[in-house]
């Protein structure tokens, strides 16, 4: 057995979530609040794109870079969207942002590397990480600076084996969004920035930034499954810099063939059809945001400074508990309420909690409502005055 696989942790919040579901299936009535998985249907204009792709019979493999139609869309996109001028040529179409951060660590990391990530991060980085031989150097980052990097304090971490920045903006699971001034300072450190663009398009104030209007020497890895509420539909992409996309072909040819066909047709629609409803879905979220943040902020849980992009709070519950696995899984037992525990997203965000706003106003509510009455009736839970 691989030492890498069997010292993986597990995604938590995956675990969470099989728990949720498993409550349901014994008839318990659950809220999900866990899960990073927008509740919206896919808009029509993409389920029809991909009812039309079946219908012409597109179900035979792709290029492993992907579609040449989907590439060139997705270049359009990046300079409509933020003036940046990229070549299809850069584009790696793949299953998923996941896929993404796979063959993106693997073509630059040699073993012994080390990467920096923020503490907290999104679970899964330091696992791609470690699983390569490599190892994860962690930045903290405070909710009292709304859990921005400090450059300054990403340059002390660098060593001479640092190969790589990881940035994550809007970001999981704090829901901040890095400023442009923040970036290009990263970007100019040194190591190579992967920038993890996935919550693009949900962002509720402010502006997202691409890294590669700071810098061409980095990777952008992003995907459709949140800002268009695609997830099952398993679509990404990472845009590299020319030399490395050789290495990431040979990845995919040899590790996945190409990503699948029919959602690749969707994604066409996705970024050309789509920018009205990923509009409606971002307002709605917002809604969705405040009410959250105005709950929870209510009940004793601290939030120093707003989040304003994905659709997570990632509160701190501190007064509640310093074991945010424990408190998690009795919120989930004791009231049905699914959450992500700190801890899953790094040792410096253990005592908070992180909520899902990708559910709708009643089921938010009524999640919120049962934690309140939970925190109410149960003394062990109280804050001390
Ligand atoms: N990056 C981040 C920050 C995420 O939150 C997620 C999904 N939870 C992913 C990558 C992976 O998304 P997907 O593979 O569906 O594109």
């Amino acid at each position: 057995m691989r030492k890498t696989v069997v010292d993986m942790p597990p995604f938590y919040v995956m675990e969470v979530m099989e728990r949720a579901q498993e409550l349901e299936r014994q008839g318990r009535s659950i809220i999900h609040l866990e899960v990073g998985e927008p509740d919206f249907p896919t808009p029509s204009c993409i389920t029809q794109a991909a009812a039309k792709a079946i219908r012409d019979g597109e179900t035979y493999y792709t290029s492993s870079v992907g579609l040449l139609e989907l590439r060139e869309a997705i270049a359009e996109h990046f300079l409509e969207k933020y003036g940046v001028s990229v070549s299809s040529d850069q584009v790696i179409v793949t299953g998923g942002s996941s896929p993404g951060l796979l063959i993106t660590f693997s073509a630059l990391l040699e073993e012994g590397d080390e990467v920096i990530i923020s503490s907290p991060h999104y679970s899964c980085y330091p696992n791609f990480v470690t699983f390569l031989g490599c190892t994860p150097t962690f930045v903290k980052v405070s909710e009292h600076d709304g859990f921005q990097y400090n450059p300054e304090a990403i340059k002390e971490k660098i060593g001479p084996r640092t190969k790589a920045i990881v940035i994550n903006s809007p970001g999981n699971p704090t829901g901040q969004v890095l400023d442009a001034d923040a970036i290009s300072r990263i970007a100019t450190l040194g190591p190579t920035i992967v920038s993890d663009e996935i919550y693009h398009g949900l962002v509720y104030k402010g502006k997202e930034h691409s890294i590669l209007e700071f810098t061409e020497d980095a990777f952008v890895v992003s995907g459709f499954s949140k800002q268009f509420a695609m997830t099952g539909w398993r679509l990404g992409y990472v845009i590299a810099p020319k030399r490395y996309v050789r290495l990431l072909q040979k990845l995919v040819q040899n590790f996945f063939i190409a990503a699948n066909t029919i959602s690749q047709w969707a994604g066409i629609a996705a970024l050309k059809e789509a920018a009205s409803d990923v509009q409606r879905m971002a307002n709605i979220f917002d809604k969705r945001r405040k009410l959250m943040i105005q709950r929870l902020r209510k009940m004793g849980f601290g939030i120093a400074v707003e989040p304003n992009g994905a659709f997570y709070v990632l509160a701190n519950a501190k007064r509640f508990t310093n074991d945010s696995l424990k408190f998690s899984s009795k919120l989930l037992e004791n009231t049905g309420v699914g959450t992500a525990p700190g801890i899953d997203f790094g040792k410096n965000a253990e005592g908070y909690i992180r909520f899902s706003y990708a559910n709708s106003i009643e089921n938010i509510s009524e999640g919120m409502d049962r934690i309140e009455e939970y925190l109410k009736t149960n003394a062990e839970n109280r804050p001390e005055t």
